[in-house]
């Protein structure tokens, strides 16, 4: 028979990829929760127009990256591409939208069909913030302060440099588009099937194309800066300016528009050289449609999302593998009583476990083998003496522990 593979695009985590994966998700939780984010769970499926209605119809991701199905029942189902969508719904769905503000954490695997490479998998994870019923450039200045706070938890924003800009109110976003329509069509003989037909339907969307003539004919496009309202360049204005009061380093890029259509108002990146052409860590913006198109009341809103593989591979030192303590029974009468200490140290929450065969020698080498910190060895003579060996096993000193000590002294 065939030996089964993962499925392209996915992959396993194990050892220290998990350790790795573990650490970033463990560390955003709780410097989230220093921001007073909570978490929530929501479903991995959703009805497939909670994201159609939302992410844009001439995105990326709406056009050819969604895993969406029919269910047996005929419903027609999509495996979330990302987070943000789902939360709105869940705001919507439980009644959450006279309770506001509302900030969530949120992690977990999102879905893709991407072409598969290093830091870009169909099946890949999330860590996001969302802070939910805030029109003030102070939320969005507290939330990219809190991504920044994670990726310094992590040692990793020193590899990072957050870009950011502005896409505007409405308004501002109107004239743009059609300043952008017009020096497109002048170029729309050198621009991408794709490219072309977002013209009509998204010009904006051109500018975060990656065909790289395309990318030619965007490096002169007209920026927003020249069509913004007075109203957005203030807003503009004020998120960098509580960035500044919260030590946070920027820098702007006029070219950030983001890949999802939801956003406007703050866009932003953290991108890395690091990480070859998958530079972007986290990204997000202000939001301040989407619950409207979810069926809630206009709500504003700004967040997040950060690749939980791209953190992890940025991880200088990878978590240490958890070293426990093995215990030893010398000889078949001592093993119940081996048994008894095994547990008292698990209850006292130290990693413990017991090698299940052999004499001394095996069971030190299998104690090796775990990467175990001590031996407790237990010999007839040390239970009837109320004491146990315990040996250190990388400088190999040995001692005799009292059993009522064993815990504190293994601790
Ligand atoms: P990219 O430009 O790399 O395709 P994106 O704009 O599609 O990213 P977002 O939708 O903003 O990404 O998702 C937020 C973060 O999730 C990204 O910055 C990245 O770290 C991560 N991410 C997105 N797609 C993938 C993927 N297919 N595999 C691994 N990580 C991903
Ligand atoms: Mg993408």
């Amino acid at each position: 028979m065939t030996e089964l593979q993962p499925a392209r695009g996915t992959h396993d985590l194990i050892g220290e990829d998990q350790r790795r994966h573990t650490h970033v998700v463990d560390t955003a939780r709780a410097i989230a929760a220093r921001y007073g984010f909570d978490e929530w769970t929501t479903p991995i499926f959703e009805d497939t127009r909670v994201f159609s209605r939302t992410l844009g119809e001439t995105s990326d991701v709406v056009t050819k990256e969604m895993y969406t199905f029919a269910d047996r029942g005929g419903e027609s189902i999509t495996l979330r591409p990302e987070a943000t969508a789902g939360v709105c719904r869940a705001l919507v769905s439980n009644g959450l939208t006279q309770s506001l503000p509302q900030k969530v954490f949120y992690a977990g695997p999102m879905f893709r069909y991407e072409r598969p490479q290093k830091g870009r998998y169909r099946q890949f994870h999330q860590i996001d913030i969302e802070l939910i019923g805030s029109a003030e450039p102070l939320a969005d200045a507290e939330v990219i302060a809190c991504g920044w706070a994670i990726l310094e938890a992590l040692g990793v924003a020193g590899d990072t440099v957050l870009e950011i800009n502005t896409l505007g109110d409405k308004p501002s976003r109107d004239a743009y588009r059609d300043a952008l329509v017009g020096y497109f069509t002048e170029h729309q003989g050198a621009l991408s099937a794709d490219s072309l037909a977002r013209l009509d339907r998204n010009p904006l969307r051109i500018l975060d194309s990656k065909d790289q003539g395309d990318r030619r004919i965007i490096a002169n496009a007209p920026l927003i800066a020249g069509h913004l309202t007075e109203a957005a360049a203030g807003f503009y204005a004020s998120v960098q300016s509580y960035l500044r009061a919260f030590g946070v380093p920027f820098r702007e890029n006029p070219r950030i528009v983001r890949g999802l259509d939801y956003y406007g108002h703050t866009a932003f990146e953290f991108v890395t050289g690091k990480l070859g052409s998958q530079g972007t860590v986290m990204g997000g913006g202000r939001y301040d449609g989407l619950v409207e198109e979810m069926g809630g009341p206009p709500t504003p809103a700004v967040g997040w999302a950060a690749g939980i593989e791209r953190l992890a591979m940025l991880l200088e030192t990878p978590p240490a593998a958890p070293a426990g303590v093995a215990v030893v029974p010398v000889g078949d009468a001592a093993e119940a009583a081996a048994l008894g200490v095994l547990q008292s140290l698990r209850a006292a929450g130290i990693r413990a476990e017991m090698a299940y065969r052999g004499n001394l020698r095996r069971r030190l080498e299998r104690a090796n083998r775990i990467g175990a910190r001590a031996a407790v060895i237990l010999g007839p003579d040390d239970i009837a003496a109320g004491v146990a060996q315990v040996k250190d096993l990388a400088t190999g000193a040995q001692e005799a522990v009292k059993l009522a000590d064993l815990a504190a002294r293994l601790a």
